[in-house]
């Protein structure tokens, strides 16, 4: 396997899915590369952990 250059769905910028990252994510079972930059992941989930403490509300994101 080798570094990937891929584009971040949120922000258009380029990011690296390294080799590391593509093992961690087959060992996971995730099929598809990730869409965001690690920013946009990491503020992504950092705005789903600040929902997180409403928990009746999940269902309606989905
Ligand atoms: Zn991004």
């Amino acid at each position: 396997m080798t570094d990937k250059n891929l584009v971040c769905k949120d922000c258009d910028s380029q990011f690296v899915f390294t080799e590391g990252e593509q093992e961690f994510f087959k060992e996971k079972g995730f099929e598809s590369e990730p869409e965001r930059c690690p920013a946009c992941r990491k503020s992504r989930k950092e705005k789903r952990s600040k929902r997180g403490s409403k928990e009746k509300n999940r269902n309606k994101l989905r």
